[in-house]
C-alpha cells in the first residue's frame, strides 16, 4: 500500500491550489475520480473575478487574491492570469449595496447607453465596479497543478475514493479499482461530492448541497462585444458578458438544487437565460452556439469551509466553494495551507472553519 502524508479528494481548483502550497512540505498527493482534473466546476465557470460577489467575507478572500492573480510570482507563471473588463451591476430600481471598501461608482442612464449601445430604456442606472476582470481559469488550474507536482506531489486520475477508515492515527482509503492508499491526513476538495466523500469516509456530513447553473454562448447581429463591461442585474436573475465580437456568455443566475452529476443544461433554462437577455438589450439573437451547466455547491450559510473537521481527526475540509471558488483560490489556498501545516492562518480562517457547524 502506498503511504503518503496527506491525500486531497479532487483535482479541481480547490484540490490543486491547496496542493500546491503544502507539497514542499509534505508527501501529498491529489486522487481525481474523473479522466483529468479539471472535469467538474473548474472547467465549466464563468470565469471572472468580481471582488463584490459572495458578500463581504467571500469578498476579503477575493480581494487577498487579486494581486497573485494578476501578477503572479515568476516561478509560478511567466504572466498574469487577469484581464479587466468591470462590471455594470444595472438596475431599474435601486442600486445594489456592495460591501465596504470595494470601488464601485454609479452610471447614469446615458453613460450606461454609450457603454451598453442597445440596452432598453427600463434600465435606468448602473453601479460600475472597474476591477472586475476575466480569468484565465485553465491557465491557473495548470499553473497550480505545475508547482504542485514541482514541488514533488504526485496525481492519479481516474482514481475514485470508495471509502475510508481511520486507525492508529492514519486513513486507508479504499479505491474503486480495489486498490489502497495509506495517508495521515484526508483533504476533502470533492467538489460537489462534499459530503459524499465525507461519508465514506464515516464523517458526519455538513450539508455541502451542489446547485446547477446554466451558461449559454449566444451569437447575436451586434459587433463590437468582446470587451463590453460583465453586465448583472442588482436583482441577480441574469449576467452576461462579450466573449467574441459578435458572441456573448450568458446566464439565467439559475441555482437549482441537484445530486452530484455530471450537469449539462435543461431547454427550459436556457430558455429563460434568452427571454431575460432580451429584456435588456435590443441585440438580435442568431443562435445558441454552445451551452452548458455546472455545479456550484454551497455549504448551509454560503461560506466555504477549510479546516480540519472538529469530530474526525485527520480530515480536513476544503470545499462549499460555490460561485467564487475560482477567485478566492489563491488566498484560501494560502490560508487553508497554514492550518493543515499548524502555521498561523491569520484572523480569516475562523470564520471558514467547520467548527462553526458545532
Ligand atoms: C456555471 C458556473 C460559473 C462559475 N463562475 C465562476 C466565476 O466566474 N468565478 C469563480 O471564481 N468561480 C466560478 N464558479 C465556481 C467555481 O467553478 C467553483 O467554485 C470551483 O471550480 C470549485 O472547485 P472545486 O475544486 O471545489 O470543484 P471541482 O472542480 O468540481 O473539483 C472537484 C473534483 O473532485 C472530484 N471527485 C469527486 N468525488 C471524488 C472521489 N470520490 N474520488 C476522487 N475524486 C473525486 C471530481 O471528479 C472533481 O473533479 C462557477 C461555477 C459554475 C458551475
Amino acid at each position: 500500500m502506498s503511504e503518503f502524508d496527506v491525500i486531497i479528494v479532487g483535482g479541481g481548483i480547490a484540490g490543486a491550489s491547496l496542493g500546491a502550497e503544502i507539497a514542499d512540505q509534505r508527501r501529498t498527493l491529489i486522487i481525481e475520480a474523473e479522466s483529468h482534473c479539471g472535469y467538474h466546476a473548474t472547467g465549466r465557470s464563468a470565469a471572472f473575478w468580481l471582488e463584490s460577489y459572495g458578500g463581504p467575507d467571500v469578498a476579503r478572500l477575493s480581494t487577498a487574491s487579486r494581486t497573485f492573480l494578476d501578477r503572479p510570482p515568476a516561478e509560478f507563471s511567466e504572466h498574469g492570469f487577469l484581464r479587466t473588463r468591470g462590471d455594470l451591476h444595472i438596475t431599474r430600481d435601486d442600486l445594489p449595496e456592495l460591501p465596504a471598501g470595494i470601488e464601485a461608482r454609479i452610471v447614469e442612464r446615458e453613460e450606461l447607453e454609450r457603454m451598453i449601445p442597445g440596452i432598453r430604456p427600463a434600465w435606468r442606472r448602473a453601479l460600475f465596479e472597474p476591477g472586475c476582470a476575466d480569468i484565465d481559469v485553465a491557465g491557473l488550474h495548470a499553473a497550480y497543478l505545475r508547482q504542485f507536482r514541482r514541488r514533488g506531489g504526485e496525481v492519479v486520475t481516474d482514481s475514485q475514493l470508495r471509502s475510508a477508515s481511520r486507525t492508529d492515527g492514519r486513513w486507508t482509503i479504499g479505491l474503486a479499482d480495489g486498490a489502497e492508499l495509506g495517508a495521515g491526513i484526508l483533504v476533502d476538495a470533492a467538489g460537489a461530492w462534499a459530503d459524499p466523500v465525507a461519508q465514506a469516509c464515516g464523517v458526519r456530513p455538513l450539508g455541502i448541497a451542489p446547485k446547477r447553473r446554466t451558461m449559454v454562448q449566444l451569437r447575436v447581429g451586434r459587433a463590437g462585444l468582446k470587451d463590453l463591461p460583465l453586465v448583472d442585474d442588482s436583482a441577480g436573475t441574469f449576467y452576461f458578458k462579450g466573449e467574441g465580437d459578435s458572441t456573448v456568455w450568458l446566464s439565467p443566475h439559475d441555482e437549482i438544487e441537484t445530486d452530484p452529476c455530471d450537469a449539462a443544461p435543461e431547454e427550459i433554462d436556457i430558455a429563460t437565460a434568452i427571454d431575460r437577455f432580451e429584456q435588456v438589450v435590443d441585440w438580435p439573437i442568431e443562435r445558441v452556439e454552445r451551452s452548458w451547466a455546472g455545479l456550484r455547491t454551497f455549504a448551509p450559510d454560503r461560506l466555504p469551509v477549510y479546516g480540519f473537521d472538529p469530530h474526525a481527526p485527520g480530515f480536513f475540509w476544503c470545499a462549499g466553494q460555490g460561485g467564487f471558488g475560482i477567485q478566492t483560490s489563491p488566498a484560501a489556498a494560502k490560508m487553508a495551507a497554514a492550518v493543515l501545516l499548524g502555521e498561523d492562518p491569520g484572523p480569516m480562517a475562523a470564520v471558514f472553519s467547520p467548527a462553526r457547524f458545532g
